[in-house]
């Protein structure tokens, strides 16, 4: 059986995994290599780090946590306010796994023994099916055939494009900006909000403003240097805003001085401790992006199972504020691995495909859900009255947060 998966990003590239040795897997990306890809880092769930331990080699899956943080580094997750005094603290469960990857390496460690089955320069620009296959047609002219053809091309995808009532994923209003900033040391940063040190925490301001944090630290076993491109190589703090797309001047273009500068715009009012490092932050690590997100009481996955089907952000995008977009694209390559392999073994791929998009919506609609928590609070702070209202709200939610977790949990 020839599979086209369209897009190496981190569902297909899993995918690929999944099928080696029992499919002709073909990928097929548009980025030139798998290092050329943003610089931020995703965490992998419980879920999603059992389903990466049963489809790769385990020296593979022992070599990302190597070069990654694990759940020491998520025992806790806290809601802050500007001054991030901690307002909420929401603790893990016991047991639960986790890998903290900064993205570009998760991407370069899954692709590198792939390389013979990716093609990459290779944009898709449509897909078309008949019953007994479907063919790919891509940005140089070139026309490949297979017998089934995967989307996995992320938000935007040109072949969910071509599968009817599949609505594409939305424009929330919302941009990211992210970066990195150096710390004198992983725990002991003069000023820093000490509860970091047990996991990463989402901070608001009254005007709508979100500010995610994270504390990185190097790997405690060296990388090689196809690693390292865009990884920090000591301790850093990892910050990520969130506003309104409106209340930020048009990025399209701008060099990413411009992000540091939009981003300490927004943190006029915030801690001296936050606006000092974003102001210190690596221009080269900071990108902007637009937040998107398929609609979660919309029609997902439901179109006729054929030759085309899709996983991951190109079915159900979601904004990176529950960290679950990457964990979901992993789980369901998961899951459409073991559907195909149902069909090898002789049962109809019509009904394995059908099976497999049953499979995948509840999963994604709670996860699309959870993400779109933060941009609801985001969204009604776009409100003057309720800015107005959420200031000593916030103050006085962080107050007593800082009565409640102790001194020790948020100095700044
Ligand atoms: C700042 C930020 C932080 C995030 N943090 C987390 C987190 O902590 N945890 C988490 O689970 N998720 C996180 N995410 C989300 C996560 O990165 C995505 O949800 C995840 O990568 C989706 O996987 P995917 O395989 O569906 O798509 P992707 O990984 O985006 O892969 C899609 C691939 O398709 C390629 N492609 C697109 N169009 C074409 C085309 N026409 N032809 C050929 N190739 C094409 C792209 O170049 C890309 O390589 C975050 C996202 C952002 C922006």
């Amino acid at each position: 059986m020839r599979i086209i998966i369209c897009g190496a990003g981190i569902g297909g590239l899993t995918l690929a995994h999944a099928l080696r040795g029992q499919a002709d897997v073909v990928l097929l990306e548009q980025d030139a290599h798998a290092a050329a890809t943003a610089g931020y880092r995703i965490s992998i769930n419980h879920e999603a780090c059992g389903a990466l331990g049963r489809i790769l080699p385990t020296a593979l899956v022992e070599e990302l946590r190597s070069v990654s943080d694990t759940e020491q580094a998520f025992r806790q997750f806290t809601v802050a306010d500007q001054r991030l005094r901690p307002i909420a603290v929401a603790p893990e469960a016991e047991g639960t796994d986790r890998i903290l990857a900064q993205r570009q390496v998760l991407r370069v460690l899954l692709a590198r023994d792939l390389h013979h089955l990716v093609r990459f320069g290779a944009t898709v620009r449509t897909v078309a099916e008949d019953g007994n296959g479907a063919a790919v047609t891509v940005a140089d002219g070139s026309v490949i055939e297979g017998d089934l053809v995967v989307g996995a091309d992320g938000a935007g995808s040109a072949v969910v494009a071509s599968l009817p009532g599949q609505p594409p994923a939305r424009d929330l209003g919302l941009t990211g900006i992210a970066g990195w900033s150096p710390l004198g040391s992983r725990f002991g940063s003069p000023g820093a909000p000490t509860y970091l040190g047990a996991g990463p925490a989402l901070a608001f301001g009254p005007d709508g403003t979100g500010v995610f944090l994270s504390l990185y630290g190097p790997p405690s076993r060296p990388v090689s240097s196809a690693h390292t491109a865009t990884v920090p190589s000591g301790p850093a703090l990892i910050w990520g805003t969130i506003a309104r797309s409106d209340r930020l001047a048009d990025t399209r273009n701008a060099p990413p001085e411009v992000f540091i500068q939009q981003a300490l715009g927004l943190l006029g009012r915030w801690s001296p401790w936050l606006e000092q490092h974003v102001a210190a932050s690596d221009p080269a690590l900071t990108e902007a992006f637009r937040f998107r997100a398929a609609d979660p009481s919309g029609p997902l996955a439901g179109w006729t199972p054929g030759r085309v089907t899709a996983l991951g952000d190109a079915v159900h995008a979601m904004p990176p504020t529950g960290g679950r977009g990457a964990s979901t694209a992993i789980c369901d390559a998961a899951d459409l691995a073991a559907a195909l392999r149902r069909h090898l073994g002789g049962r109809p791929l019509s009904a394995e495909l059908a099976a497999y998009q049953r499979t995948i919506v509840p999963r994604a609609r709670s996860a699309i859900r959870e993400s779109l928590g933060p941009v609801r609070i985001i969204n009604t702070l776009r409100h003057r009255p309720l800015q107005l209202l959420a200031r000593p709200l916030l103050g006085a939610a962080g107050a007593l947060g800082a009565r409640r977790y102790g001194q020790r949990q948020w100095q700044v």
